[in-house]
């Protein structure tokens, strides 16, 4: 019975890498296809509003906390068979390319150090190093609450382009889960697998802050876009090297407006990588939210360029 696992009021922050956001009204964790399935049906009959959460990784949450059901994907095995890992949504990106290396399989080395789950993962189309999961996503179970069913989505049924997905249509309440992910790798060599997987978690432990935070708050320009805005800007990020196949990193031009270390409340632009927001203890949704228009603003202002979240509120 999915009524006996539904819990009231839980506190979310801990659940979220950000540390930030106030309590779900309901809160579900679901490890079944029977019991996601269960859960909404629980939502429909009590008029309840369905969020998702994974690995709280990449969300910020209203301070007020979310005025529904929270369902939390749980199902997290990861299987190899023979290229291909057979992924719960709810498994953790980083087990999953753990899992790729420990059987010589590459494709995945680019995901060590992301945190959060290859469910969220397959939704915003994570990736780093010019690799993302639509290189690496071969079909996805999708639960469409609905149509009350499971469908099998095909790469091209995904719809993946620059931290975007065909999931992502959904807009806060959610109607279509990813439930579980088979992800193609190719054969590899047991040593370059691990040379190339630890340089890129060298570069981001040497490059990202280690206070609590969301991962990146906006999406990278397109320098096509940025030229536009700022002719000067655009060749100025070319030239100094920051400017990589046809993006720039909005970090660098939140750099370039001089606000690394700004800082509204308990929420700070960090020092060391510029489009992180980093929870310097005590910072509420609020002082996120702030920071993030007056960042927003700023660009507007400066270099008539508007900055577009990768970030995901929750409870908004
Ligand atoms: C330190 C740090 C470094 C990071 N580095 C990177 C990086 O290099 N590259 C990168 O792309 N990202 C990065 N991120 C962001 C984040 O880790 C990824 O976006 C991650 O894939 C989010 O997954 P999640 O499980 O945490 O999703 P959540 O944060 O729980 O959810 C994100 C969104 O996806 C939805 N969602 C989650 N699971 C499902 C599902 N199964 N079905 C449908 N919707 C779902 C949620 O409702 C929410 O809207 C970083 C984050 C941090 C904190």
């Amino acid at each position: 019975m999915i009524q006996s696992k539904i819990k009231q009021n839980i506190p979310l922050a801990p659940l979220t890498t950000f540390k930030i956001g106030g309590p779900a009204k309901y809160f579900v964790e679901t490890e079944t296809k029977g019991e996601l399935a269960a859960a909404f049906d629980w939502a429909r009959e009590n008029k309840e509003p369905v969020f998702v959460l994974a690995g709280g990784s990449n969300v910020l949450i209203n301070d007020k906390g979310v005025d529904g059901l929270v369902v939390k994907i749980c199902n997290s095995g990861i299987k190899v068979m023979g290229q291909r890992l057979d992924c719960g949504a709810g498994a953790g990106l980083m087990a999953a390319a753990r899992t790729a290396i420990s059987a010589n399989l590459t494709g995945l080395e680019w995901a060590i150090g992301i945190p959060g789950t290859v469910g969220g993962a397959v939704r915003g189309n994570a990736g780093a190093y010019g690799k993302s999961m639509s290189g690496a996503v071969e079909t996805v179970t999708v639960f469409d609450a609905k149509k009350k069913n499971f469908f099998i989505f095909s790469n091209k049924d995904c719809r993946f382009d620059y931290k975007e997905s065909v999931f992502k249509g959904d807009n806060g309440e959610q109607s279509r889960l990813i439930w579980q992910v088979i992800i193609k790798l190719e054969n590899g060599n047991a040593a370059e697998i691990k040379e190339l997987s630890d340089k890129y978690l060298k570069y981001r432990q040497q490059t990202q802050p280690k206070l609590p935070s969301a991962g990146c708050v906006f999406k990278n320009l397109l320098i096509a876009n940025l030229r536009e805005c700022d002719e000067n800007l655009a060749n100025e990020a070319i030239e100094t090297g920051a400017g990589k196949d046809d993006k720039v990193g909005a970090g660098w031009l939140i750099d370039k407006l001089g606000l690394k270390g700004k800082a509204i409340g308990g929420a700070k632009i960090s020092l060391e990588h510029a489009n992180f927001i980093v929870n310097t203890g005590k910072a509420t949704a609020e002082d996120v939210v702030a920071l993030i228009s007056f960042i927003k603003q700023q660009a507007r202002d400066k270099f008539g360029v508007q900055l577009r979240e990768e970030i995901e509120y929750l409870g908004f």
